[in-house]
């Protein structure tokens, strides 16, 4: 296996300075911290991870392709070795839909108390209500950048986390029922109940798979595949978890990733890392790629017929996959 040895925190100087004070002979003990050893992230295995959920069809919460979505994550998890524990439940939409809802949280190293939480979304919306083509305004997208690209990469960081251990415990959650908010066209509601997003998160946030469960920060990756992905500081991100936002911008940034983690404020966006930080206090950050000049906020692809794997691009995955990867692997 291909290993690459990196740091965000500085620990390659702070080799230096143990070598130094151990030979300089002061008398005090010299401390030496060991390089970090961070897997590398390949993102022609987390693009496949797209590609297979994409296959599914899309994943709306009721529908076949969902739940066979839903078995294909849970045997890839166990797979890598993850202690998986699903929460089935029916949650209720906005529009008094019933959707028969999962979400899927796999344990790495369940028994260490210091943990980190990854974790995105991974139904799709059953609307493309800004596709450019009003026919397709009730048709269900197939969700290659919203919902796959995060699922994916967090796949490809478990399949590493399974052989090369961290030192803190990882929990990667998938969240269900995020995509059934409201339709663009009911606009007087549109931008007043906001939360009728991120169901899934809302019922993780008052009933954690563990009682009392908490972690030491979250990061949220939602729409994270398309070419040249710019993502912004957001808006939630920075009220709840400005450290955790400076922490993996640094990192981006030390491994030559700053096009993509661009040092500039954008929207705030209600997601699953809303819930994360209101409702269970857990500081989250979300990376997503928006573009606050666009009408809707995000990309040209976002929620029409367009979001497929034509927009997921490997280039974007390796830069916010092989950031997380290297925050995790840095945490003691
Ligand atoms: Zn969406």
């Amino acid at each position: 296996m291909l290993l690459l040895l990196f740091s965000c925190g500085g620990s390659a100087s702070s080799v230096k300075e143990g070598e130094k004070s151990q030979s300089a002979g002061s008398g005090a003990p010299a401390v030496m911290e060991a390089a970090v050893i961070v897997p590398i992230f390949d993102a022609d295995s987390a693009y496949q991870f797209i590609d297979r959920q994409v296959a599914f069809g899309p994943r709306v919460p009721g529908t076949a392709g969902h739940k066979a979505c839903a078995e294909y994550l849970v045997s890839k998890f166990q797979s890598y070795g993850a202690e998986v524990v699903t929460q089935d439940v029916e949650l209720k939409a906005y529009n008094g839909d019933i959707l028969p809802s999962r979400n899927i949280i796999a344990q790495f190293q369940p028994d260490k108390k210091n943990r980190v939480m990854l974790f995105a979304h991974w139904d799709t919306r059953p609307w493309a209500d800004s596709d450019p083509d009003e026919s397709n305004h009730y048709k269900p997208l197939p969700g290659a950048n919203d919902g796959g690209s995060g699922v994916g990469v967090l796949l490809e960081i478990a399949r590493h986390l399974s052989s090369v251990p961290t030192e803190i415990g990882v929990d990667i959650i998938l969240f269900d029922a995020e995509d059934y908010g409201i339709h663009e066209k009911d606009t007087e509601q549109y931008y007043s109940n906001s939360t009728s997003w991120a169901l899934g998160s809302q019922y993780w946030a008052m009933n954690p798979h563990k009682t009392g469960y908490s972690a030491r920060f979250g990061i949220l990756l939602d729409i994270v595949g398309a070419p040249g992905s710019r993502f912004l500081y957001e808006g939630y991100s920075l009220k709840y978890a400005d450290r955790v936002v400076d922490k993996v911008w640094r990192c981006a940034s030390s491994l030559g990733y700053s096009d993509y983690f661009v040092r500039e404020v954008g929207g705030m966006i209600t997601d699953d890392h809303y819930y994360v930080n209101s409702m269970r206090g857990i500081p989250s950050i979300n990376i997503i790629n928006c573009d606050p000049g666009s009408p809707n906020g995000f990309g040209p692809y976002h929620h029409t017929m367009k979001d497929d794997m034509e927009w997921i691009d490997k280039a974007s995955l390796k830069a916010v996959g092989q950031t997380v990867l290297t925050v995790v692997y840095n945490e003691k």
